[in-house]
């Protein structure tokens, strides 16, 4: 099998690993658990690696490649319960529940992915996030070596956020069930959005495909150009920091959070830097989104370090925020 780990990543870059094992069942996974365990190596389970980037260490990892399938439906009073397995493909499970004109999850439509890595960093866009809808969490505990569900507030979901993405080597996801409805869908509250819909009811397959839409427009196939969405976090402020940059950056926007907190646009900061200058000859930021680094072919794991440090730290030095690197990063 190809241990080349660049062929895990969609930001295409990585050495090779010490072994990669296809994960389609329970016991393929307890069986990758030891075979790490004996080995002293470190186990990443990888679904399609969009949100995932290798340095380029030969020998050290072991890929467990997650490819448990199946989806299946059950009523429960006004719901429809859907667990599907951890290996299925994001999007292909939206196409399929739209279908079948089920509310929930279509504005996460057209996020590459597996459903098993959607609750590793609650998956979010256009105000909706996957702890909304998400029941429960299948998965192989590696610390008790137990096949275990977490229910959605075991999960400890937050912004981009979750106990998986904290304990990245404990848990093993197999399954996941959401709690779907036939009720009409919200329109998503961002300006995009709702400018196709105004003073419209639109069906839950219509707000797919303007989302689908709208992603296309502004986001880079990572078949053609590698990527891996969006590479920094939205940085949470309080007030009081909040008022300190408008002093120099009026013009700043701003979402608000609760009553001590807003959101900044970690896209505004970095256009708002001589960003050029960080950029590589292999690594630039995205024409039309500025969050999302793009490797043009033959890009370094050196290289994208310092790209990352020279824009956090010139964000650092001109806003004052931290930025946070929002892929996971195995180096
Ligand atoms: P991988 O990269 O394979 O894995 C991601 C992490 O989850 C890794 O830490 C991995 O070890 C862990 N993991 C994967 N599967 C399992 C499992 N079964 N059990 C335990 N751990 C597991 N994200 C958003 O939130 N919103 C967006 O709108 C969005 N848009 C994107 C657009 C583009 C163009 C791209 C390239 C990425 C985007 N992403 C977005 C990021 C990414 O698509 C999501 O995080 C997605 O869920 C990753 O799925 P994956 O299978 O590729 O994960
Ligand atoms: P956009 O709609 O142009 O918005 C720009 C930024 O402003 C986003 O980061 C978004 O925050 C924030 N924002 C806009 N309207 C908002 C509102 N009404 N309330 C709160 N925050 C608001 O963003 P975009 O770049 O085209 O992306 C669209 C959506 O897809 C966003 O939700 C984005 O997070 C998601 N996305 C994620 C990735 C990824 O890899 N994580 C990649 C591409 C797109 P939020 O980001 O917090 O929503």
């Amino acid at each position: 099998m190809d241990t080349d780990l660049r062929s895990y990543s969609t930001f295409k870059i990585g050495g090779s690993a010490f072994s990669i094992c296809k994960l389609k069942s329970d016991e393929d996974i307890v069986h990758a658990h030891r075979f790490a365990t004996d080995y002293n190596k470190p186990l990443i389970i990888i679904g399609e690696g969009s949100n995932s980037i290798f340095g380029e260490t030969n020998g050290h990892y072991v890929i467990g490649h997650m490819h448990i399938r199946g989806i299946t439906a059950k009523s429960k009073g006004d719901k429809v319960l859907i667990t599907v397995g951890a290996g299925e493909s994001w999007d292909g499970l939206i196409s399929q529940t739209v279908d079948q004109g089920l509310t929930g999850i279509e504005a996460l439509s057209w996020i590459p992915g597996t459903v098993g890595a959607a609750p590793v960093q609650n998956i979010g866009a256009y105000g909706s996030e996957i702890a909304d809808t998400l029941v429960s969490v299948r998965a192989f505990d590696r610390t008790t070596e137990r096949f275990t569900v977490l229910s959605a507030q075991e999960c400890q979901f937050s912004y981009r956020d979750s106990i998986f993405k904290q304990r990245p080597h404990r848990y093993v996801i197999t399954h996941i069930t959401l709690a779907l409805t036939h009720a009409a869908p919200p329109i998503p509250q961002y300006k995009a959005v709702q400018e196709r819909f105004m003073g419209t009811k639109p069906i839950v397959a219509q707000i797919r495909s303007a989302i689908i839409e709208i992603r296309q427009s502004k986001l880079p196939d990572v078949r053609a150009l590698p990527n891996c969405g969006s590479f920094f976090k939205n940085p949470v402020v309080t007030r009081e920091q909040l008022r300190a940059i408008q002093k120099d950056h009026p013009a700043m926007p701003f979402f608000e959070i609760d009553t001590q907190s807003v959101k900044l646009y970690a896209g505004w900061l970095i256009e708002h830097i001589d960003y050029a200058s960080c950029e590589s000859e292999n690594i630039r930021l995205y024409e039309k989104n500025k969050l999302v680094l793009t490797n043009h072919g033959g890009a370094t794991f050196q290289e994208l370090e310092r790209v990352i440090s020279c824009l956090t730290n010139t964000v650092a030095r001109t806003f004052g925020v931290t930025l946070e690197v929002e892929p996971n990063i195995y180096r």
